[in-house]
């Protein structure tokens, strides 16, 4: 192959153009990013980087240099325009290439606010780049009032953030309860009773009706009827997997850009990792966000470029970092019917379908996150009573 073009420098594409040199794919690689900063890592976004604690360098999966040691042809601030699978040419604003493979590692975009919710007003944030949070950053200043639409990981991890700077935040939920697409009841009522401990405004079962305001955001009515003063909203209300690209070449979506168990899209030649991207699982797709799945999917797709023929078989986990609360998650919860408590280090969740464990969820509690890791990855069940046990340690249910 003479030309392999990666469009999306993210996570996933910078995955995918280190692994295939380590691979030993010796000719041209052009990595193509709309965004115009070298590949970066977004978790820091909502958590330390939103707070001023990390240095923007340090946000960069690898230095400039090393995109030059490994001959990649950087082409950032370049958007992909059209992409014809026929022909193995993609266009962007200053011309046409031709390629002999290319992998969609285009991510996900993030929903924003409706018109009849923002009123028309100007400046409601969503945090997805580093553009997000450089015009986000300075407005969360001690004091202000901030409103953040959504209760999902950004949203509360955003919530954690303004309080620990001084703003005062009401978030709001139209969904009954937090966290109700991602996570069980009870990991829902730990994190709510932990915002609320730490002065977090948390309304669940009611939504953004309209901004109010002259020209800026100086106020909220919500689905309740209820007026409050605004200064800043957040809106932490999902992301679509970003498939315009691909949709408009024809090839096929579902969820995502539809790929097969090695990443190839329905187009030959075509590839997706990511975000973007849909994958079997059994006679059903799924499609995950999260950094572990961007790493791992670009790796296989890569050596399936090189000839590897390895089915991807993801192993998730994900965290999030909510005041001095490091949540870690292992497995895929879909499908459970009852749920475990433990009490040991911290506290941990399972995840169980009948005997069958599917996930965990470990609030400060490392160690039961690893053993449920391990567990889940060994396709292995503990007894329930004994992960009830929190006196117990947590390596005997291995
Ligand atoms: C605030 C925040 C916090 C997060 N926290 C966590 C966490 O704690 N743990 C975790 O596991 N995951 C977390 N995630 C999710 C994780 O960051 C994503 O799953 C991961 O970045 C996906 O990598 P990707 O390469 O698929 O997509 P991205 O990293 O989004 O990269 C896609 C890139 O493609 C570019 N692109 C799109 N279309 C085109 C085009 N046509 N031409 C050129 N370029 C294009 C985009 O501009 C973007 O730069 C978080 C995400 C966010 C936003």
């Amino acid at each position: 192959m003479d030309h392999i073009a990666v469009i999306g420098a993210g996570q996933a594409g910078a995955t995918l153009v280190e692994t295939l040199r380590k691979q030993g794919y010796a000719g041209r690689l052009t990595l193509w990013g709309a965004e115009d900063a070298l590949p970066y890592q977004r978790p820091p976004l909502s958590k330390a980087y939103l707070l001023g604690e990390m240095e923007r360098e340090r946000l960069q999966l690898r230095p400039r240099s090393f995109y030059d040691t490994q001959n990649v042809e950087l082409r950032l601030g370049t958007r992909i325009d059209a992409l014809d699978p026929a022909a193995m040419t993609l266009t962007h604003a200053d011309g046409t290439e031709v390629f002999d493979a290319a992998v969609l590692a285009t991510g996900s975009t993030p929903n924003t606010l409706p018109d009849r919710c923002t009123g028309g007003l100007p400046g409601t944030h969503v945090i997805r780049t580093l553009a997000d949070i450089d015009r986000l950053r300075p407005e969360m200043v001690a004091g202000k009032r901030m409103l953040v639409v959504g209760g999902g990981y950004i949203g509360l991890e955003a919530a954690a953030v303004a309080r620990k700077i001084g703003l005062e935040v009401v978030l709001v939920e139209l969904n009954v309860r937090l966290l109700g697409r991602v996570a069980c009841k009870p990991t829902a009522d730990w994190f709510r009773a932990l915002h609320r401990e730490h002065g977090v405004d948390i309304r669940e079962g009611v939504g953004l009706d309209t901004l109010l305001g002259d020209g800026r955001i100086e106020g909220a009515r919500l689905t309740d009827g209820t007026e409050l003063p605004v200064d800043l909203v957040i809106a932490g209300i999902g992301a679509r997997p970003e498939t315009t690209l691909a949709d408009a070449a024809g090839l096929t979506i579902d969820d995502g850009i539809a790929v097969d168990a090695r990443g190839r899209t329905s187009a030959p030649g075509i590839w997706a990792a990511g975000d973007c991207a849909s994958f079997p699982v059994g006679d059903a797709r799924a499609r995950l966000e999260s950094v572990p799945n961007a790493i791992d999917m670009a790796e296989v797709v890569a050596r399936n470029l090189m000839g590897a023929e390895e089915d991807y078989v993801p192993r998730p986990w994900f965290w999030s970092d909510q005041y001095d609360v490091k949540l870690q998650i292992a497995g895929l919860n879909a499908g459970f019917d009852d749920i475990v408590v433990r009490d040991g280090d911290g506290r941990s969740h399972w995840y169980f379908a009948g005997d069958r464990l599917l996930a965990v969820d470990a609030m400060n509690d490392a160690r039961a996150y690893m053993v449920g890791k391990r567990l889940i990855e060994a396709r292995r069940s503990p007894d329930k009573a004994a992960v009830a046990d929190g006196t117990a340690p947590v390596k005997s249910l291995m």
